[in-house]
Order: structure tokens, then sequence, then C-alpha cells
């Protein structure tokens, strides 16, 4: 379906994230007719550019990250030729009067800030100054949300000063993901899963974002957050909200973000004994953690793991796991829930019994599998079996089927449509602050140091503990 005529400036239009995701994203919207052709796409940066020289930086952004069965020509030409630039500085003066000309009348505006959070106030305040945003302009703003309670505070009291919180699109591209909506869709559309989604039913629930890459690079910016910060207080907190919260009473933005809201204000405070960070060693050829950190006695982590409980109603008695890391086994992100034993076993021979796992794949192959208990097929008596009930995503589309959008084309649609249902809310993000301050600060103050592990492996010892004194295991990243 096609969204609104739109003009969308991205601040940041020559940056690392426009032209790995936006641009690209927005191309593919393009291709697949979503996006009308009389809408504009402005880029706004401090470099001296003119609009030839954004669209050969669009085009070869387009061509580099778009897969190449999905490039089309004449399409390609079409789109490049909504594409133009104003050079702006956001602390500055200059260029604000070429973009406002640029800006039509009666379209949807957005105003995307991929730039650095401490320019999202200039541009707010020179938005509004100049009479650009009105009160129907919308703003999308990228992570980091700040790095403490404080800061986020801070942040959104500058974002209030000119716009109001149904303005503000502040993105997590987690919410974005196929299967992150699609564990909405399961949850809310089946009468299947509800009545078992309570600590009565589900022994525990696992939350795993495990990557290969380490942060070789972006070491010394990555060293200033560290996993709690970069992954666990934003993309894990949403996952563990859209499995733990309430069903909201309808599919409403705000409807949705009361719930998630609920439950990070129902988290536990984390114990000491409950979590363990890790930084990867050296190896492979390759250098540590804290080579890359450029800092020898660095204490940031590059991995965690976690144990929180919600106590709520239903899910008192249910622990969450939580584990990411950098340089693990595989590049793997899942959440499951296990659920627990029934009550009585009727089979004499139960060897052979595991618990159900309902597990949600983000990636690779997004979908979804829930372990089921059968006989084990064949003449060899009742002896029990464990297969998966697969529900991957490819399966259900088809090879020929349409290609998945990515979360960065989701969101900017919903942007534009004005559907605020999968962007945080700024009291949610305070909230998860609140909840990650006293952990970060808990740990500081003791003075931790993160345990070193293995690149390749699956995380430091220690983590594994973390679930085998509970009697549980983690699964296995692969
Ligand atoms: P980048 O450094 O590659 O690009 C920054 C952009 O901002 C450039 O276009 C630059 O010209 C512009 N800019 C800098 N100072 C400016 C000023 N004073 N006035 C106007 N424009 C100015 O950064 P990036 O990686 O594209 O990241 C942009 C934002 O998105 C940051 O907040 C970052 O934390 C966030 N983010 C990036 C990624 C990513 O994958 N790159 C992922 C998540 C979030």
């Amino acid at each position: 379906i096609p969204v609104d005529p739109f003009d969308l400036v991205i601040f940041g239009g020559t940056g690392d994230l426009a032209k790995r995701k936006i641009l690209p994203g927005l191309y593919r919207r393009f291709l697949a007719g979503q996006i009308p052709s009389d809408s504009a796409i402005i880029g706004a940066a401090r470099a001296d550019m003119d609009d030839a020289g954004f669209r050969d930086l669009a085009r070869a952004a387009i061509v580099e990250f778009v897969a190449a069965d999905r490039i089309d020509d004449t399409v390609l030409a079409a789109f490049i030729e909504r594409l133009s630039y104003v050079s702006i500085d956001a602390q500055g003066s200059g260029g604000w009067s070429a973009l406002k000309k640029k800006m039509r009348k009666n379209t949807v505006r957005a105003f995307y800030f991929s730039v650095a959070p401490s320019l999202f106030g200039d541009l707010a305040e020179r938005l509004h100054g100049h009479g650009i945003a009105d009160e129907d302009s919308r703003i999308v703003v990228e992570k980091p949300f700040g790095r403490d309670l404080a800061s986020a505070r801070e942040l959104n009291a500058v974002l209030a000063r000119h716009f109001a919180e149904g303005q503000i699109y502040r993105i997590d591209h987690y919410l974005g993901k196929e299967t992150v909506q699609n564990l909405m869709a399961v949850r809310f559309a089946n009468i299947l899963f509800e009545p078992l989604w309570k600590s009565e039913y589900v022994d525990h629930v696992q939350i795993t974002v495990a990557e290969t890459v380490g942060v070789d690079g972006r070491g010394a910016y990555y060293d200033k957050s560290g996993a709690m910060r970069d992954m666990v207080q934003n993309h894990m907190m949403q996952l563990l909200c859209l499995i733990a919260m309430e069903p909201p009473y309808h599919f409403d933005p705000d409807a949705v973000r009361d719930e998630k809201l609920k439950v990070i204000r129902a988290l536990d405070p984390v114990l000491p004994e409950d979590i363990v960070r890790g930084q990867y060693l050296a190896g492979s050829g390759q250098g540590g953690y804290r080579d890359h950190a450029g800092d020898a006695a660095s204490r940031t982590e590059s991995y965690i793991a976690l144990k929180v409980n919600i106590s709520n109603w239903r899910w008192k008695g249910t622990p969450f796991y939580l584990r990411t890391g950098k340089r693990l086994r595989a590049r793997t992100s899942e959440i499951a829930i296990t659920f627990r034993e029934p009550p009585h076993s009727i089979f004499d021979d139960a060897e052979g019994w595991r618990e159900n796992v309902l597990v949600i794949r983000l990636q690779p192959n997004e979908g979804m599998n829930l372990m089921v208990m059968i006989k084990e097929p064949g003449p060899g008596g009742m002896r029990l079996t464990q297969v998966p009930l697969d529900m991957s995503f490819a399966t259900v589309l088809g090879e020929e089927g349409e290609d998945i959008p990515d979360a960065y084309e989701r969101l900017i649609m919903d942007v534009i449509r004005g559907n605020q249902t999968l962007f945080m809310r700024g009291d949610e993000v305070e909230a998860a602050w609140a909840w990650t301050d006293p952990i970060i600060e808990g740990w500081e103050k003791r003075g931790d140091r993160p345990r070193g592990y293995d690149p390749g492996s699956s995380g430091p010892e220690d983590a594994l503990m973390l679930m085998h004194r509970d009697g549980r295991r983690w699964r296995e990243i692969r």
C-alpha cells in the first residue's frame, strides 16, 4: 500500500547510517511501489556538496548495499531524481532558508536526525526558528538515546521544547524486524499460546543476541558504552517487553507502549551474582577487546549475561535470561520460551522427553519453531522424540515470495504513515535507563572486571554457571 507523498530531510545524509541503511531502504520501498513518485528526499549535512554530488553518493551506496537482483536501472534513475541536497551546519545559520524553500505545503514532512545526539537540540531549535517544522512534522532519532537516565531525560527535554511526543519517532530497529512483529501476531491472534503464557507454564525465557564481529574499527567509541548500554538497555529490553507484556486493548501505539512500560517498571533490580560480564581475548590472529578499544586496562564489557525477574502476577517465578556478546561462535539472535514439564508422565520410557520450546529466530532465517514431542516413528514401541513445527518465513512466502523488508525501511514507512507503534516512547526509554543505571553503577562501584573469553566461543565459563546453578542450560549458539 503506497504511503502519502512526503518530503523527507535526512540530516547526516552523507553519513554511514544514511549510506548503509536509510538510502538503500528508501530505494527498496520505491522499487516496491510504496513511495509515490512525487516524494522528495533531501540530504542535509555539513559537507559542501551539490545535488549531483549527493545523487552520486546515494547511487553508489544503493549499488553497494542493495542486492544486485533488486537493482533496476530505470527505477534507480527515477529514485535518484527524487534526491537533492542542502549544505547545513546543525549549529550554524547557513542553508536553512534554502531548505525551507524546498519544503512543499500540504505534504508530510519528516526529519531524520542521523547525526550525533549532541546536535538534536540544535536541529530542533533551528527547524522551528526558521519555520520549517510545523505541528504535523515528524522527527526520527537514532540510538543511543542517552547513556544513562540523566542524559536521556535531558534529550527528551531538549526535543520536547519544540516537538510533541506524538511527533518524535525514536528508532529501535529491532522493533522493525518481521519476526518481532510476528511475535505479537502469534501471541495475540491465536488462542493457543496465551493460556500458557505465564509462570505457571513457562519455566524460563532466554534471549540471545550473539555476534561474530568484534569492535575493531569503532573500539574507542564502543568502549564508552559496552554491551549493557549498546544492546541490553534498548534492543533486548524491547524484546523482553514484547514477550512479557499484557495484551494491549488494541494494536495502537499508546496501548502497546503502555503495556511495555508496565513490564519495564516491574523488572527487579539485578543482583551482582546474577550478572556475568566478559571481554573477548586475542586469538585467531586477531587482537582482543582491549587492543581494539585502545585501552589495555579497559573494564568495558563486550559480553554480558544476566538473569532478571519480573515482579508481577504473570511472571513471578519465571526468570528471563539475557545474553549478548561480540566475537562469539555464531551470529544468531533468538528468543526461546521454555515450557514446564507436564505434571505427570504416562509413559514408562520418558528418556526421549524434552521440554516444549517456542524458538523465535530473528536471525538467521527469520521464523519460529515450536519444539513438540511425538512418538518416534516405527515399530520400536512408545518411544518419544522431539520435532520442530517449523514456521520459517521463507516457507510461508515461498521461494518466489516478496523480499522481507528490512527493519529500517519498514520503520521509515511507519514514520510517513504517522504510526508510532514500533517506536519507543520517551517514558519507556527513561524507565529502561532507570533499571539499567543501578546495575552499571553497581559494577563500577565494586570495581568489577569483565572475565576474558575466547573468540569463537559462547562466552565466559561463568555465564554457563549462571544457568547451571538454577538447573538450566543455555541453548547452543550456532
Ligand atoms: P557518521 O559520522 O558516519 O555521519 C554523521 C553525519 O552527520 C555526516 O553526514 C556528517 O556530515 C553529519 N554532521 C556531522 N556534524 C554535523 C553538523 N554540525 N551539522 C550537520 N551535519 C553534521 O555517523 P553515522 O554512523 O551515520 O551515525 C549517525 C547517527 O546514527 C549517530 O547518532 C549514531 O549513533 C546513529 N547510529 C548509527 C548507526 C550506524 O550503523 N552507523 C547505527 C545506529 C545508530
